[in-house]
């Protein structure tokens, strides 16, 4: 909600001709009127501009669910929209809605065109924020138009949403799912998923939803309908178990793609969980034991071959010890000659290998 201002509701005549002509110009709403333009300013800077809206004497209000002329029934409280800014000045909308009688849908509130739901932003602000979503990260998008980071993510989903129900999404042979981290911790409000068609011709966001769980993604498919879901052909994710899951059992015909960036994610985790886990143990046997994984971290997580000078000399050091940590890193770089092969016929004898010498490591989780 907008604070108080200093001079509230100063009118300002020039203003308001050239912020109606400009409305009028670029947002008009048929049965509707820009009544009233105030501006709001603080230590003389202009801070918001109030723009009130009437519904047009002469015409009927229509019913928010047909869109039909209907009869009047009650007045509702007046409501306040953000709306797209002008010069950088923030500008607010103000109406009083009515609820109207509509001889098939009962008492409803009725149709405004800028309007959706009980959203508190006006659709043009929504697409406004969505497309610069695009552009900026939405955690930008927010501090650039002042608006919090949930009015940006509520005007991409709803961005999205609108585009899928007007639009035919035909030739949707690749789909990417991946989950959006927010914030600090690992709570599942701290993430969003999100499917997007990664097909070479067309890129584009298909799904926002929040949180990461099969009930997530399971509403994303079902966004796009089950003839594009069962069209697909190739769908990428991370190993997400959620994921892996919905996808196996409503896109089991696309083959499932794991990305190098992800996988090589998951084996630099489990290499920092065995050398986390076994530091705890030899420091609870010997701190001189200890010593010999203290300060490897940043070094465990790196290519081999990008490791140099003492951090080399530490490695080769614990390489050459009986540690679990030294064999989970040794697992690692060796899955690095995947990506080498270019030929499944090579690369699958190579995996199976490779997952038999780690089913029989002593390192646990594997
Ligand atoms: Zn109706």
């Amino acid at each position: 909600m907008i604070g108080t201002a200093e001079k509230p509701g100063a009118r300002r005549p020039a203003i308001q001709l050239n912020v109606k002509t400009i409305l009028n110009r670029i947002q008009p709403h048929v049965g509707f009127v820009f009544h009233d333009v105030r501006w709001f300013s603080r230590q003389g800077r202009p801070e918001w501009i109030e723009v009130s809206v009437r519904a047009h004497t002469g015409m009927a209000r229509r019913c928010s669910r047909c869109q039909r002329p209907t009869p009047g029934y009650d007045q509702l409280e007046e409501r306040r929209w953000r709306h797209v800014p002008l010069w950088g000045i923030e500008v607010w909308f103000r109406y009083t809605p009515q609820r109207v009688n509509c001889p098939e849908h009962g008492v409803v509130v009725e149709h405004l065109p800028w309007n959706e739901g009980k959203r508190p932003l006006t659709t043009a602000m929504m697409g406004f924020l969505a497309r610069w979503a695009r552009r900026l990260s939405w955690h930008e998008a927010a501090e650039v138009f002042q608006v919090s980071w949930e009015a940006v993510y509520r005007s991409v989903e709803w961005f999205v949403a609108w585009g899928l129900a007007h639009r035919e999404l035909k030739g949707v042979e690749s789909i990417g799912v991946d989950e959006i981290h927010r914030g600090h911790g690992m709570r599942a409000s701290n993430f969003l998923t999100v499917v997007y068609q990664i097909d070479r011709h067309c890129r584009r966001l298909l799904f926002v939803g929040k949180g990461r769980s099969r009930r997530t993604l399971r509403q994303g498919l079902k966004a796009l309908g089950p003839e594009v879901v069962q069209g697909v052909r190739f769908a990428c994710s991370d190993m997400w178990k959620p994921y892996l899951e919905v996808l196996a059992a409503q896109a089991g015909q696309a083959l499932h793609v794991l990305d190098r960036f992800h996988i090589t994610m998951h084996l630099n985790q489990a290499v920092d969980q065995v050398r986390r886990a076994e530091s705890v143990r030899l420091r609870a046997a010997s701190k001189a034991a200890a010593q010999q994984l203290k300060h490897t971290r940043w070094t465990l997580l790196r290519r081999g071959s990008r490791v140099r000078g003492r951090a080399r000399q530490k490695l080769n050091a614990l390489l050459a010890s009986k540690l679990q940590t030294a064999r989970a890193w040794e697992l690692k770089e060796a899955f690095s000659h995947f990506w080498k092969y270019r030929s499944v016929t090579w690369a699958g004898p190579f995996l199976d290998y490779w997952t038999y010498r780690a089913m029989h490591s002593s390192v646990p989780g594997t």
